[in-house]
């Protein structure tokens, strides 16, 4: 088996054995991204002398006997809205195309402490606004699996890097279904974690109530490593949750007895692919045989009003962080100046995309005096009652299943032109950020035409170890993360 095809826990575990060195699966990790890399374009930046250095680093200190981080000599890559000390963080943005931070985000402190190799920052919907990595102000990713579909968004790239063999792991950010939708379009695993579980230090904010900082990895097994990893307390984030972390890989293992699926009726309906569908009802099976059973769950709210709440909620607090980019504090300024006003305007134009603008002016007039309380005051009471929705339906049950996506990823350019059908496909991953719950997307299939379908299961707040428990159930049973795309 060639270095690339590895799991990061295989690759510890090579290293400990001294069969190989840091510094050769970075390279070879390097050489697939050169090689790949035209097509897939899931990079922005890869700084090859700088992820050498660090694997080097590694190698040195293990040759020192000294002790190594969970991670060493992992490639990771990492979504490039998360700040990189004196790397370029451009958000996939004409706005921040230059901005170079002066510090690290808290999970890169965590990634570097880990003795990780960072390998380099993916591509992504501009300010993590999209489905599809198509609002990205400089290259669309494309579907490891079929160049002529999206990777899914707004964490397309740090996806199709893990789908792609470029890399082992990669971090990216859930707003909306940003982790999991992806993963579920390239076939990998991909986690939300509970609100508060990761510090947001250093990400740069899209709504955040909402933002969350999560793994990608081709098994369920690495990506509970990675979150162990970048999870817990950190004092800078306010929302932060000072709650001890699990060690997660402990007990993966052990599958879970007497397990509850809870089934929302209302996700089965309208809309969802015939192919998606029977997939998930396979996957349920599945469970079924290994004693779990099934019970009928509802979330009406959810199912009902998710999306146009998500759409208000989000919008305003995009709309009041996306202010601070005027070309005057932050971000890109003009060339053809003005008075003030006209400069900022300007700058503001330039640099955002037509998907930001959109999202601007949605969130401005949602927040504006004579429509805050129609708009914003009602979407948060939505917003109560979604999550405690949840709450009641997990009484009944110990985790919800779904499919990620109600189908399997589209043809690049497909629904561009529409962006209420776009804003549809986040259907059944939106609500799980409005509730701060934990979920997951794990391959459960292909579609006839060979493309992966993603099998989404969500848990109550902190049960991310009950999340990877039985998701490890199902990865045991089948082997659909073992097949690579056709590249
Ligand atoms: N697709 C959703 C949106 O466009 C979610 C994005 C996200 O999770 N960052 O807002």
């Amino acid at each position: 088996m060639t270095i690339t095809d590895r799991t990061a826990s295989e690759l510890l575990a090579l290293q400990a054995a001294g069969d190989v060195s840091a510094r050769a699966i970075t390279d070879a990790f390097l050489a697939v991204i050169r090689e790949r890399e035209p097509t897939v374009q899931a990079f922005v930046q890869v700084d090859e002398a700088a992820a050498r250095q660090q694997a080097e680093a590694v190698d040195a200190k293990r040759r020192a006997g000294a002790p190594l981080g969970p991670l060493a000599g992992v490639p990771v890559a990492v979504k490039d809205v998360l700040c990189t000390r004196g790397v370029r963080t451009t958000c996939s943005s004409r706005m921040l195309a230059d901005y170079v931070p002066p510090y690290d985000a808290h999970v890169i402190e965590r990634l570097r402490a880990a003795d990780a190799v960072l390998i380099g920052k993916t591509n992504l919907d501009e300010f993590a606004m999209g489905s599809s990595t198509e609002n990205s102000a400089f290259q669309v990713t494309r579907n490891p699996w079929d160049s002529t579909r999206i990777p899914g968004g707004s964490s397309g790239g740090s996806a199709a890097a893990v789908a792609a063999r470029e890399a082992p792991l990669s971090l990216g950010t859930d707003t909306g279904g940003s982790i999991r939708q992806p993963a579920s379009h390239c076939g990998i695993v991909g986690v939300k974690p509970t609100y508060g579980r990761v510090s947001r230090y250093g990400l740069v904010a899209f709504a955040n109530s909402l933002d969350q900082i999560g793994p990608f990895a081709r098994t369920v097994t690495d990506a509970a490593r990675l979150l162990a990893v970048i999870a817990g307390h950190d004092a800078r984030d306010s929302t932060s949750v000072d709650q001890s972390v699990p060690a997660y890989t402990q007990s993966l293992d052990q599958p879970l007895q007497n397990l509850r699926i809870g089934i929302p009726q209302e996700f089965l309906k309208t809309g969802l692919d015939a192919e998606v569908e029977a997939a998930v009802r396979a996957a349920l099976r599945e469970y079924q045989a290994q004693g779990a059973t099934l019970v009928d769950v509802t979330l009406p709210h959810a199912a009902h009003h998710a999306i146009a709440v998500y759409y208000i909620v989000a919008t305003a607090e995009a709309s009041s962080n996306l202010a601070r980019y005027d070309g005057m504090h932050f971000g890109h300024r003009t060339a053809d100046k003005g008075d003030l006003i006209a400069t900022m305007s300007r700058s503001r134009t330039e640099g955002f995309g037509p998907e930001v603008q959109r999202r601007i002016m949605l969130g401005t007039y949602a927040l504006s005096s004579g429509y805050y309380d129609a708009y914003y005051l009602q979407a948060m009471k939505v917003r109560r009652l979604i999550a405690e929705e949840f709450a009641t339906a997990f009484t009944q049950c110990d985790i919800i299943a779904s499919p990620t996506s109600p189908t399997a990823a589209f043809p690049i350019g497909e629904k561009t032109a529409d962006p209420l059908t776009m804003y549809l496909s986040d259907i059944y991953t939106i609500s799980a950020n409005l509730a701060g719950i934990p979920g997951v997307s794990l391959p459960c299939g292909f579609t006839s035409n060979g493309l992966p379908i993603g099998l989404q299961l969500l848990a109550p707040p902190f049960a991310e170890e009950r999340l990877f428990r039985s998701a490890r159930m199902y990865e045991a049973a089948t082997d659909w993360h073992t097949r690579r795309p056709p590249l």
